[in-house]
């Protein structure tokens, strides 16, 4: 259970171009490395967290 503070805003998220897992700018800041923490590829691409927004249709 996380229960560590949300900031409230757009976070950064990288997604592993190898196995496609999502990665934190948090978690990537953790590591001295960029690179993904499911199977070790260097290579992830910036992809912004999903915002969900509602827009009405008319
Ligand atoms: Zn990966």
């Amino acid at each position: 259970m996380e229960s560590s503070e949300k900031k409230v805003g757009a976070e950064m998220i990288y997604e592993c171009i190898n196995c496609g897992a999502k990665v934190t700018a948090e978690q990537l800041a953790v590591t001295p490395e960029v690179k993904c923490p499911i199977c070790g590829y260097r290579v992830l691409r910036k992809s912004r967290a999903p915002i969900v927004k509602h827009v009405k249709a008319r």
